[in-house]
């Protein structure tokens, strides 16, 4: 006859006075650890659309898409859990996620089983841009550059798009100084992406440094 090992036996004691380990799920609801890693969930009031979390995610589960047309312009996330790993990295490394309303957090959601990959989707979050006023480049979401502006405090009036963007916040809307002797600097106080910020700068009416 073949003892069992110790090890087992104290388990097996230990399940004899606590119950067992496993659950009856799903017949009865299952409460997952404290440490357990669901489905991410973004959140539209604390994400600022900075794209941070599509950046470091490592199985590219998270979608972000700019869309410019005549009249908007506005950046879109979503979460497609039928590619995410569940690492977590988005939620750990999100821009806001020391603040009240993290931008993402993960949840203890589990059940996402489904025969339509178009419903293991987060909902859409969606932020307006912020356009070059020279070029049109994308220069980042409006929430973002608040965002910053206002954790910089007295040091926002350093950058120039920085202190255009708390301006609108405030509802003052200040028609931008236009230089006239130099064509370029005409929009140094507009919004502006960093390669036109430099031209704008650096060369004369002429083109010349
Ligand atoms: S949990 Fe990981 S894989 Fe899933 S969306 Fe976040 S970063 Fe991507
Ligand atoms: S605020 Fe967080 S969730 Fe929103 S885009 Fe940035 S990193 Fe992602």
């Amino acid at each position: 006859m073949k003892y069992p090992k110790l090890r087992e036996l104290k388990e097996a004691i230990k399940a004899l006075i606590k119950g067992p380990f496993t659950t009856k799920y799903p017949y009865e609801k299952h409460i997952p650890p404290e440490s357990f890693r669901g489905k991410p969930q973004p959140s539209q009031e604390g994400c600022i659309g900075c794209g941070a979390c599509a950046e470091v995610c490592p199985a590219e589960a998270i979608e972000l898409k700019d869309i410019k047309s005549v009249n908007s312009a506005e950046r879109v996330l979503v979460w497609h859990y039928d590619e995410c790993i569940f690492c977590g990295q988005c939620a750990r490394i999100c821009t806001t996620r020391n603040e009240k309303i993290p931008g993402v957090v993960m949840s203890k959601e589990f059940e996402l089983a489904n025969t339509d990959r178009k419903k293991i989707r987060s909902e859409k979050i969606k932020h307006d841009l912020f356009l070059c006023s020279y070029c049109a480049n994308i220069i980042s979401t409006k929430k973002h550059l608040v965002y910053v502006s206002e954790k910089l405090q007295h040091k926002t009036f350093g950058n120039i798009n920085l202190t255009q963007v708390l301006l609108e916040k405030f509802g003052l809307n200040i028609e931008p100084v236009k230089f006239k002797q130099f064509n370029q600097r005409e929009y140094l106080y507009e919004i502006l992406c960093p390669k036109c910020r430099r031209k704008t700068l650096l060369f004369d009416e002429y083109g010349k440094v």
